[in-house]
C-alpha cells in the first residue's frame, strides 16, 4: 500500500538520525552494501563478510547474558552506555523478559514486543537505505574499492580504545 511506503518515508529522516547505532552501510572487506538481516544483522551483498549495528551486539549480548546491566553490556560488546540508554528509552532493547508492556509498530500498527517497527516494516525501511546506499556507491563508481572513511570509523576506532 502506498501509504504505508509513504510513512517509511516521513519517518526515513527521523529514524535514521535516533536510530543510526553505528549501523554498517558499505563492507569494511570490500566496500560492497551491507543488507539488513534481522535485528541489527547485515551481510555483504558481495562476499557475504557479517557486521552488527550497536543494536544488533548489543541484543545479542542479552540474549546470551538475560537482565545484564547496560554497564555490563557496554563493557562486553563495545557499545556506548549513551547508546544503550537511548535504546532502552526507545525501547528497542527488551531487558525485563516477563514484561508485559506491549509496543505498537508506528507504520502499520502491529503488536510488537520491542523497538518501533515490526520485523516487515523495518525490513522495508532499510531496503530503502540500502537503495540510497547503492545510488551513493554506483555515483562514487570509480572509488568503489575504497570504504568510505568518516565520522562514523573514527568514532568507532575511538571507543575501542576505552
Ligand atoms: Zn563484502
Ligand atoms: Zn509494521
Amino acid at each position: 500500500m502506498s501509504s504505508k511506503e509513504e510513512k517509511i518515508q516521513m519517518l526515513q529522516k527521523e529514524f535514521q538520525e535516533v536510530n543510526a547505532y553505528n549501523r554498517p552501510t558499505y563492507c569494511q572487506e570490500c566496500g560492497g552494501i551491507m543488507i539488513f538481516k534481522g535485528v541489527g544483522e547485515y551481510e555483504c551483498e558481495k562476499c557475504g563478510y557479517l557486521a552488527y549495528d550497536d543494536y544488533g551486539k548489543a541484543r545479542n549480548y542479552l540474549e546470551r547474558h538475560t537482565g545484564a546491566t547496560s554497564a555490563q553490556v557496554s563493557q562486553a560488546t563495545g557499545v556506548s552506555q549513551r547508546s544503550i540508554r537511548e535504546m532502552l528509552r526507545e525501547a528497542r532493547l527488551e531487558i525485563a523478559a516477563n514484561s508485559n508492556v506491549f509496543l505498537q509498530c508506528e507504520v502499520c500498527g502491529a503488536s510488537i514486543r520491542m523497538g518501533r517497527f515490526c520485523p516487515k516494516c523495518e525490513t522495508a525501511y532499510h531496503r530503502n537505505l540500502e537503495e540510497k546506499a547503492r545510488a551513493r556507491n554506483d555515483k562514487m563508481a570509480g572509488f568503489s574499492t575504497e570504504i568510505p572513511r568518516g565520522e562514523d570509523g573514527s568514532k568507532r576506532f575511538r571507543r575501542e580504545g576505552l
